[in-house]
Order: structure tokens, then C-alpha cells, then sequence
């Protein structure tokens, strides 16, 4: 489907056009006629599927176009760190361009006591769309700088993700400062027992849209290196020099290990920075600013970055070691061979990491293949069953525009792009 066979204004599809969305994805699909029509969503969607603009776009088509209150807080995002709520932030701003009378404003914890100030005058300034991640909105809305009484639209994004981090009852709370009135919209790459409750806590009624989950993109060309952790630097030494790679993000599951690897990498030349929850906000956003814009090649990163992070052109993933969760890995993988690109997902797994690389075979039913080692890294470990943390590895160890309506944009302002709030966030 195209976006201009949808029910949404001019405008929308002007920004749209500028930024080169043509074809509905199915996400968008299927939610964005149920949420035009009013019905409470439960979307069941990964990162990478579209999930954003499909909440995004008729909430801002109602926005623009319906009878809201000019005075009132009218919509409220939360989303589980302020990564994401930067990145929904910069695609209003995209989608919004064209529009008159939509403003949003970020509001994200972690920061100095000087960007909640001004937090709080962008609230008392008043703006139609509030961008939060929970325990910050519960600072505002317990310092009054808020109200919410009149807020039509309620959405969650990545709620699975704010519950694994601890904000059920922030989330509980939010929700009883709101309107019975409102329409909710949540959004979850997974639907575990907690999410199913507080779906049935906040929803009335809802339509449930469903993308397949937990399926890393067929394109995604998957490798596992098995090794003894000795091995390790050697092999992504190896990988980073083998093709002329100068878009990766290398995942560690410890802060630790990202600095290391952060220094050790550095030291062999490469152009590394790295990503880690040590960092004040300011350096977060300098590092994934300077990765946008390649000033880095390599980024290193434990999972703060896995999900939700809009970069498309990340040409391969590394996983230093092999993510617990298997859901964890198949977002990390996911930051490659997006937007139809093409992508490599490289794995280093030791015997201590074989039964979780087993877990994430079942999880996307599919066996990745093993390769030999790089050269001069040795030779891969043969995993036994006393090796493998008790459990045997078994068998499966191993354009133009589509324009109905005839409009000529060549007469542009400016483009605007998804990332377009970047500059603002980082002055
Ligand atoms: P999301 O799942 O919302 O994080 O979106 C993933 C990426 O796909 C983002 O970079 C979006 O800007 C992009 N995107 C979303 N929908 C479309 C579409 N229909 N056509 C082209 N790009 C899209």
C-alpha cells in the first residue's frame, strides 16, 4: 500500500515524499487505519519494522487537523531511554515539518539540573506532543510543570524494554493522571505475562496488529566464530581489517569490556569510540553523533544501543561475546541490513557462551553457521559436553513518488529528514 492511499493530510505526505517513503511497511499497514478510526493498539513490532510511523503519522494527521484543545498537552510518547525519545523526537520533527501547529518537546532523564530547567520551560511554553521517558515525566508531572487531564493520545514504545528496565508502576501512575477518554497505543517487540497485564491495564478494547517477531531479516548474512576467549581480539582484528568495513557496531555485555576493547582497538589503529551507560548524556550523544557522522568507523557498545537506534547503513554487527538474551540478539543484529541494505552479523562464542548461542538457534530456527577461524587465530575449540556448561550443542550446533494526487515538489523550503533535530539536541 502507498501512503497516499491512506487517509492522511497533504502535508504528511509532502514530508514523506521529502524523505523518501513511498510504501506503507505492513506495521504501518495495518495500524495506521485502525488508529485513524479511533481504536485502542496493541502492536506487536521490532525496531527496524517502521513501528515508529506507524503511531507516528495519524496521531500527527489527528493533531493537525482535529479539534484539540491549543492549551493542552494532547499526546504523550514514552519511551525506555532517551535514545529512542531523542530518535521519536527528530521523526516528529520530520513528519511534522509541513504541518502547522504541532510542536513536541523531549523530556529525558539523566541529564545536569540545567537541561531539566529547560525541560520545564519547554513545558511551561506549552507543546501539543510530549516525548518521555517515564521516570523524567513522573520529575515533571511531580513538580506540576504538567498536566495531563486533557491528553488524547497515550502511546508506548518498546513498552516490553520499560518493563524489563523497572517502570511498571511509573507507567501506572502516568496512566491514572490521564483522561478514560484517551486512545492508547503500545507498541512491543515481544508479549510476555507483564506486558499482557498491563495491556489489559491500560487498553480498552484493542485492535492487535502483529509482525512476525523475533526473525533477524534474511539478509543478514550470520557467522559464528567459536573460540577460547584468548582468541577474541585477534579474530575481530582480523574482521575488522578483512573488507574495507568502516560502518560497525561491536556489542560487549559489560561496560568494562567496551572500554577495553574501546583502548585496545585505538591502539591498533582503528577508529573506534564507545558507547556505555559511564557516559553523561552530553558524551552519549557526541559519540552516536560522531558514529551518524562517520567521524567514527567502529562503534562499541553494550546493549544501549541494541534496540531502537536509527542508523541504516551499519554494514556489519559484531557480538564480542554471545548476548544472554536471545531476544538481545536478535536486536543487535538487527542494526544491520536495514532499509535494504545488505549486512553481516559476526558472533565470537566460547564453550562458557555455546548454550546461549543454542538458545537464540531455537529462538530464530535457524542454525548459524560455524566458519574456521580467521587465519592465524588458530584452531576452533571442539565443544563437548562438558564444555558446553553441561549441555550437549546436538545436531543443531551448528523512485519517484507514487503520486496520486499530481503535486510537483521541487518547490521545497528544506528536506526534512528523520535526524533533522539532531543539531538542536547537541547545541
Ligand atoms: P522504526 O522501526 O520505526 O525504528 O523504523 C526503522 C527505519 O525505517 C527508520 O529509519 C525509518 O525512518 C525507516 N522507515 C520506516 N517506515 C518506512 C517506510 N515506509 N519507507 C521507508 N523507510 C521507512
Amino acid at each position: 500500500m502507498y501512503f497516499d492511499e491512506l487517509n492522511i493530510s497533504d502535508e504528511l505526505l509532502d514530508a514523506l515524499d521529502a524523505m523518501n517513503f513511498e510504501v506503507c511497511s505492513p506495521i504501518q499497514e495495518k495500524a495506521i487505519p485502525e488508529i485513524i478510526n479511533g481504536h485502542d493498539l496493541m502492536g506487536i513490532a521490532q525496531t527496524g519494522t517502521g513501528k515508529t510511523a506507524a503511531y507516528l503519522l495519524p496521531v500527527l494527521d489527528a493533531l493537525s487537523h482535529g479539534n484539540y484543545p491549543q492549551d493542552a498537552v494532547n499526546c504523550i510518547i514514552m519511551a525506555p531511554t532517551r535514545e529512542l525519545a531523542q530518535q521519536i523526537d527528530q521523526q516528529v520533527e520530520g513528519f511534522g515539518y509541513y504541518l502547522d501547529g504541532v510542536s513536541s518537546v523531549a523530556v529525558y532523564g539523566g541529564n545536569d539540573g540545567a537541561r531539566f530547567e529547560q525541560e520545564r520551560r519547554g513545558l511551561e511554553l506549552g507543546a501539543s506532543i510530549i516525548i518521555a521517558t517515564p521516570g523524567r515525566l513522573i520529575s515533571h508531572l511531580n513538580g506540576g510543570h504538567i498536566d495531563l487531564k486533557k491528553t488524547s493520545f497515550f502511546i508506548l514504545d518498546e513498552a516490553d524494554r520499560m518493563l524489563d528496565m523497572g517502570f511498571y508502576d511509573d507507567i501506572m501512575k502516568i496512566a491514572s493522571y490521564l483522561s478514560e477518554d484517551r486512545q492508547t497505543i503500545m507498541f512491543s517487540a515481544t508479549m510476555p505475562a507483564n506486558i499482557q497485564k498491563l495491556a489489559s491495564n491500560i487498553l480498552r478494547n484493542p485492535v492487535e496488529v502483529k509482525i512476525a517477531v523475533s526473525k533477524p531479516a534474511e539478509k543478514i548474512k550470520q557467522q559464528a566464530y567459536v573460540c577460547y576467549d584468548g582468541m577474541k581480539d585477534r579474530i575481530v582484528e582480523k574482521v575488522l581489517s578483512a573488507d574495507s568495513l568502516d560502518r560497525v557496531i561491536l556489542f560487549a555485555s559489560s561496560k568494562m569490556k567496551v572500554k577495553e576493547l574501546n583502548i585496545t582497538l585505538k591502539r591498533k589503529g582503528f577508529n573506534v569510540g564507545a558507547m556505555h551507560s559511564d557516559l553523561v548524556q552530553r558524551e552519549r550523544e557526541d559519540v552516536m553523533l560522531a558514529f551518524k557522522n562517520r567521524r567514527i568507523n567502529i562503534l562499541i557498545a553494550t546493549d544501549i544501543v541494541s534496540r531502537g537506534i536509527d542508523i541504516d547503513d551499519i554494514q556489519m554487527v559484531i557480538n564480542y561475546d554471545v548476548p544472554r538474551d536471545p531476544e538481545d540478539y536478535v536486536h543487535r543484529i538487527g542494526r544491520t541490513a536495514r532499509a535494504n541494505r545488505e549486512g553481516q552479523a559476526v558472533t565470537l562464542v566460547t564453550p562458557k557462551g555455546w548454550n546461549d548461542l543454542l538458545k537464540i538457534e531455537r529462538l530464530i530456527e535457524k542454525e548459524i553457521p560455524k566458519p574456521d577461524l580467521p587465519e592465524g587465530c588458530g584452531e576452533k575449540p571442539t565443544i563437548s559436553k562438558s564444555s558446553a556448561s553441561k549441555r550437549t550443542p546436538g545436531r543443531h550446533g551448528g523512485k519517484g513518488r507514487h503520486n496520486k494526487r499530481g503535486k510537483s515538489h521541487h518547490d521545497k523550503p528544506q528536506k526534512p529528514s528523520s535526524n533533522s533535530k539532531q543539531s538542536k539536541v547537541n547545541t
